[in-house]
């Protein structure tokens, strides 16, 4: 007796597609089940945004270089190919606002930029009293009606006036999805702060409420970052999964070029004209190729409600003599405005000891913001030059990087637009509807970062496997 394999095709080697790529295998040698897996990868290397540069002793993140701890689908994928070792949380230390051309320390008991304590918000010199005066009167405001979504600009501007979100939560939360906080979708970013506004009113009062209190000394109880990355850079996961796949079902530089529903299955071409057949499909894709690729149907078109941004991070390494002015912290966010190319600046020789050589300092800027990323496809030099032009408003450095390491993610970054649980609800019905089997997956829908993608690897399979187990082919 023949036994017919079931074939899945994983679109897009980034960790959602790895992920995805992980469990499966798991599975089918857990359970010795008949499926055959297909990885199509786009470029000549796995990973997609998780990228480690490993040159003269420095471990340089490309991109991600953290994962949220709380979020335990990271921690749980990192035990399961064996990294559990490598685990490291980060230095906890002072960070800064860069405004006005000076670094200011982050106010106490600000979370996320909302106020939780009074007295370090009336002392910074960050707001003048007018914008303080304008943030308290988020403590009598009304709650605002209706439950429709609304940008985080809108949402915060209102409470807490323009100040607050321009000098201090406008760089703290758009950094996070390299968007634009008067466009970025309130319900599909950080739902948690209309449910205290929902409960609470006041932001203010809600969030002193909701915020577990810190420990007052460090004596008994110590504080825990809230990050974790690996010793051996977030690279060596990708590694880790590949180890764990048949290498026989990687196919690098073979990006999926169309996708079509053939009775129960489907048919994957590549750009090398090649066609394939496959009983399920997970697609791991950003919006734009996701919508090539299923572009006979209609629906695939709500894809363009979600725009993409670019930035590019900057590495700067320095013996750490070189750093006249040093300051104690592990970094600073920097306030919205057209003066800067900097948006925020991590010394990652603090935050992540690990990452640097005994002696040496690395620093590591971002540029380019959501319509206002001209800078990302500037030259080496001229990102190098309005990087230092910046970082030495307020460090003092005094000799070329030793080691510099640029990369640019050109539209890569999906935007949570205003609305977007709503489309990519009808998005994924549509899907579901007319494409059973199909699941797609990753940044572009249900949390952009590592975890969240993680999660939604994950979930793909066990849907793949339900969709599989229904349609079990007919043996031979
Ligand atoms: C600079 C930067 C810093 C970040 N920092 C953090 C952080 O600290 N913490 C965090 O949690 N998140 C962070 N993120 C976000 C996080 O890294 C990403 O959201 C996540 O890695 C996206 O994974 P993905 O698999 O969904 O997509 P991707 O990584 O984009 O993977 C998609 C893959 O699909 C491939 N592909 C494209 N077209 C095709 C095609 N037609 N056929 C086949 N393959 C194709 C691509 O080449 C790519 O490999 C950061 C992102 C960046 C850029």
């Amino acid at each position: 007796m023949n036994e017919a394999k079931q074939r899945v095709a994983i679109v897009g080697a980034g960790i959602t597609g790895l992920t995805a790529a992980f469990y499966l295998q798991k599975k089918i040698n857990e359970k010795k089940l008949p499926i055959e897996i297909v990885l199509f990868e786009a470029s000549n290397r796995l990973g997609g945004m998780v990228q480690t540069d490993y040159s003269n002793g420095y471990i340089i993140e490309e991109g991600p270089d953290s994962l949220i701890a709380r979020k335990a689908g990271g921690t749980k994928l990192i035990k399961e190919v064996g990294l559990e070792d490598q685990l490291v949380r980060n230095h906890m230390g002072r960070s800064y606002i860069l405004a006005k051309d000076k670094l200011y320390p982050m106010p106490g008991g600000a979370i996320m930029g909302i106020p939780t304590k009074l007295a370090p918000f009336a002392t910074t010199g960050l707001f003048s009293p007018l914008g303080k005066l304008r943030a308290s009167f988020d403590l009598v405001l009304p709650r605002s009606t209706g439950d429709e979504d609304q940008s985080l600009g809108h949402f915060f501007r209102r409470r807490l006036g323009n100040e607050v979100v321009d000098n201090l939560i406008e760089p703290l939360l758009s950094g996070i999805y390299a968007g634009n906080i008067d466009q970025l979708s309130l319900m599909s970013t950080f739902p948690q702060f209309y449910e205290v506004e929902k409960k609470y009113r006041s932001l203010i009062l809600g969030m002193g409420k909701t915020t577990p209190k810190q420990p007052k000394s460090q004596g008994d109880k110590k504080s825990v970052s809230a990050f974790i990355s690996l010793k051996t850079g977030l690279y060596s996961l990708v590694e880790a999964i590949e180890k764990k796949l048949d290498p026989r079902s990687i196919r690098l530089n073979t990006p999926v070029t169309k996708i079509k529903k053939t009775g129960d299955q489907y048919e994957v071409y590549t750009n090398q004209g090649n066609k394939e057949i496959f009983d399920s499909v997970i697609m791991t894709t950003a919006p734009k190729p996701t919508m090539e690729a299923l572009s006979d149907y209609s629906f695939a078109s709500i894809l363009s409600g979600t725009p993409v941004s670019s930035v590019a991070t900057v590495a700067l390494a320095y013996p750490e003599s070189s750093i006249k002015k040093d300051i104690d912290g592990t970094g600073f966010v920097v306030s919205r405005s057209k003066k800067y190319s900097i948006t925020a600046c991590t010394w990652t020789h603090k935050k992540w000891p690990h990452t640097t050589p005994e002696g040496k300092a690395l620093l590591r800027g971002y540029v380019g913001k959501a319509g206002d990323d001209d800078i990302v496809c500037r030259s080496d030099e001229e990102i190098i030059e309005a990087v230092l032009k910046d970082l030495n408003l307020i460090m003092e450095i005094d000799k070329d990087p030793e080691h510099v390491k640029i990369t640019r993610w050109v539209k890569m970054r999906p935007q949570y637009v205003v609305g977007h649980k709503e489309r990519v609800e009808t998005l994924m019905d549509q899907v579901a509807k007319h494409l059973p089997g199909l699941y797609l997956a990753g940044a572009p829908y249900y949390g952009a970062g590592v975890p969240d993608c993680i999660d939604q690897g994950e979930s793909a399979v066990q849907k793949v496997l339900e969709h599989l187990k229904e349609h079990q082919p007919v043996l031979v």
